[in-house]
């Protein structure tokens, strides 16, 4: 029987969801038993591939890279998942969503700056006009609330969807 894909994905975040997903400790070694982790920080694969079983999304949706990731992420998975507060609400990236854009990098890049004084314009996405949670822009499967959310949170989750089950979450997950 072929193994199921699993790929992990790091949109605007602090990589703290990531960090819970590593706190699985031996439960990643049950994870890898039954799937290959096809993309993510934790793999060196360039490409999102077709596909795709379950993808765990941590951060919010903030700029054009992020925007057309999603997008094609959503097209090649199975189950989307929205892992952490930044990935469900938008919360640390959307602090930022009060402020216009152009000020936002002025106030970056040109008041707060010693050198260039200049916003970044080569190699660097542009934002979007508010940082947005998933399920805004992708149609999302399940959430996995938390800042950081539980790593037995996750590992239940992805266990239970390994299994061929679907996780039911009432009582085990919280926000913040
Ligand atoms: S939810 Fe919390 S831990 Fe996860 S990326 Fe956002 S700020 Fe970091």
């Amino acid at each position: 029987m072929s193994k199921a894909k699993v790929a992990t994905v790091w949109l605007d975040g602090c990589s703290g969801c990531h960090m819970s997903v590593l706190d699985m400790d031996e439960t990643l070694l049950e994870v890898v038993k039954r799937a290959d982790i096809v993309y993510g920080p934790l793999v060196d694969a360039q490409e999102f591939p077709e596909g795709v079983d379950l993808t765990l999304v941590e951060g919010a949706v903030s700029n054009q890279d992020d925007l057309k990731l999603i997008q094609k992420i959503r097209g090649r998975t199975k189950l989307l998942v929205a892992l952490g507060d930044c990935a469900v609400t938008g919360n640390v990236p959307s602090m930022r969503n009060g402020i216009p854009v152009k000020a936002l990098l002025e106030r970056g890049y040109v008041e707060g700056s010693d050198v260039n004084h200049r916003p970044p314009t080569d190699g660097v996405p542009a934002l979007l006009r508010n940082a947005l949670p998933v399920h805004e822009v992708v149609r999302v499967d399940l959430h996995i609330p938390g800042c950081p959310p539980k790593a037995d949170a996750i590992a239940y989750v992805v266990m239970e969807v390994l299994a061929g089950r679907k996780p039911e979450l009432t009582g085990k997950v919280k926000f913040g």
